[in-house]
């Protein structure tokens, strides 16, 4: 066993690294391909894992303590940690947070779906190239959380200006959605993909509000829950729940989909609280990679052939959803 001190953001880490048939350390240990005696392969593999497990180290903020920490009572031995890095939230919010977070739950057909472990708010807003305004949210289902940025906190009015419940609450349950329905609603929204509308593009993009490029489309855009469903199918599906528990308007085949997962009604009678905790972040854990020598490739001779002449094909056209969807209507593109 050896140690290796790598730096991670402004953070210098060591690493405890094991040979493929060292004996354990005792610590959770994670297996990694590199050789065992390569301070680059490893520090490369390691650095992979640490960033996609430590939320601390990806945000930049391991340096900074936390404005609040609180731990919310979702249900019996189910907490969630709310970790506050910008302006102080009030009561009502973190009550509010506490609250729709139970409602899902309570609303869950499987609580094993559940994949909510933490929920950070950032000190700043981003810009999000979907919809070409500040982003209310972001989902990480890899580490079991997800953000809300101060500008859902801000915003008046209803949901995405036509659900009945708040943006801070419809963020909530779309970013919820993403975490923990996505890989459940994406079967039943698959399964018959031609009703609700969506379909893949393999020789044009769709260029959204805030530029970001696409190849999904949807064909019949006024039966999305919002206009910010029309974008992406997995953001149809989390405004889809919106509209569900909120009890908005939503198509009846969604309203069906939905509902495999969801209870329309609450189920039983929660309770909700929280504690507040020490605004101090817990320390990074210790980290210990076994390496795993990568496989010689015999065929590493083996190229795969250059096809074609070498020139290339022309590029796909980028179309707006508008404009898309009138050329589509004259049974122009594809
Ligand atoms: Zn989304």
């Amino acid at each position: 066993m050896r140690k290796i001190t790598m730096s991670i953001g402004r953070r210098e880490v060591e690493i405890l690294v094991l040979r493929e048939n060292d004996p354990s350390n005792g610590n959770e240990e994670t297996t990694i391909v590199a050789e065992y005696d390569n301070d680059e392969a490893v520090i490369e593999a390691a650095g992979k894992i640490i960033d996609q497990g430590e939320w601390r180290i990806r945000d930049g903020v391991l340096d900074d303590e936390p404005t609040q920490r609180y731990m919310l009572d979702i249900a019996q031995r189910r907490e969630v940690e709310l970790v506050v890095m910008g302006e102080a939230l009030q009561y009502s919010q973190v009550q509010m947070l506490t609250k729709v977070l139970t409602l899902f739950w309570g609303r869950l057909h499987d609580h094993r779906m559940w994949n909510i472990k933490r929920v950070t708010i950032p000190a700043r807003d981003e810009f999000n190239t979907k919809s070409g305004q500040n982003k209310r949210g972001q989902e990480i289902p890899l580490q079991a959380r997800f953000k809300v940025f101060p500008t859902a906190f801000r915003e008046t009015g209803e949901y995405r200006d036509c659900l009945p419940c708040t943006w801070l609450h419809g963020t909530i349950i779309h970013e919820a959605t993403h975490n923990c329905l996505e890989e459940w609603l994406t079967i039943l929204w698959n399964k018959d993909p031609d009703r609700l509308g969506w379909r893949t593009l393999s020789d044009a993009f769709i260029r959204m509000p805030g530029g970001f490029e696409t190849r999904y489309v949807n064909l019949h855009p006024e039966q999305c829950p919002t206009s910010y469903a029309r974008l992406q199918p997995d953001d149809d599906r989390a405004d889809s729940v919106v509209a569900f528990l909120a009890r908005g308007h939503l198509h009846p085949r969604r309203w069906e989909c939905v509902s495999r997962v969801l209870y329309p009604q609450d189920m039983e009678l929660l309770s909700c609280s929280f504690a507040e905790l020490p605004r101090r972040l817990p320390e990074l854990g210790t980290f210990t990679f076994r390496c795993q020598p990568p496989i010689e490739d015999e065929d590493a001779s083996f190229r795969p052939m250059q096809q074609g002449d070498g020139t290339k094909p022309p590029p796909h056209p980028v179309y707006d959803l508008t404009e898309y969807l009138s050329l589509h209507a004259n049974g122009d593109p594809g």
